[in-house]
């Protein structure tokens, strides 16, 4: 069985004082209506671990799942969700950063992108917060059955080459990812075997 499949929900969190003891965690985070939710759910296999949104940009907690191997899974709220007030959105945006530069089990992050709007401000954002743990970031091209099989190898391309200043300073690897097709689950999984093995 892989990783993420039979992953329990753990707890919720609103606070990060209120966070919970971790051996090692990995963290989703993305931009509001990525995938994120979609993406955890397909990894898990389930229909609605991670509620999949209506109001995205709503939920401002953090959910933690149980893997497998008694690791865990860190779904962080989405940010720049547009109707949310400015200093609503700065204010997660600066919680979100606190996160990724202190939370010590903190492993590996993965960052769900749409592969049709990849690299966004906040994206880049969120590669400053992490970069200077030094740990990796895995970055999932969302949607990919949004584009035809030629557009979906162009935009990852695209990235790549937008990504090498990044790579340099920390390790990003990045690939396609459909929750719709299936597409792309078996490399996130060895990514984030990967990190727990290292
Ligand atoms: P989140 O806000 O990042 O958690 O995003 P959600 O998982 O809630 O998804 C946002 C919207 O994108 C929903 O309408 C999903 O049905 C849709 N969506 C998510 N993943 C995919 C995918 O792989 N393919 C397609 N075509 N749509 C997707």
């Amino acid at each position: 069985m892989s990783l993420f499949q039979n992953a329990q929900f753990f707890t919720t969190v609103n606070h990060l004082k209120d966070l919970p003891y971790t051996k090692a965690e990995i963290a989703f985070v993305g931009r509001s209506n990525a995938g994120k939710s979609s993406a955890i759910n397909t990894l898990t296999n389930h229909v609605r671990l991670a509620y999949v949104s209506k109001t995205p940009g709503r939920t401002q907690h953090i959910n933690f799942f149980e893997l497998r191997n008694g690791y865990f899974l860190a779904d962080l709220p989405g940010y720049g969700y547009a109707q949310v007030p400015e200093d609503v959105r700065a204010h997660w945006v600066r919680l979100l950063g606190q996160y990724l530069q202190t939370r010590e089990s903190l492993i590996g992050l993965i960052l769900i992108m749409d592969v049709r709007h990849p690299l966004k401000e906040l994206d880049k954002k969120m590669l400053d917060f992490f970069a200077e743990t030094g740990q990796p970031v895995h970055i999932l091209l969302s949607k990919a059955d949004k584009l035809s099989k030629n557009e979906q190898i162009k935009a990852l391309g695209v990235v790549k080459k937008a990504l090498k200043p990044y790579m340099e300073r920390q390790q990003v690897t990045v690939q396609l990812f459909s929750s719709l097709k299936k597409q792309g689950i078996e490399e996130v999984e060895q990514t984030v075997q990967s990190w727990f093995n290292a």
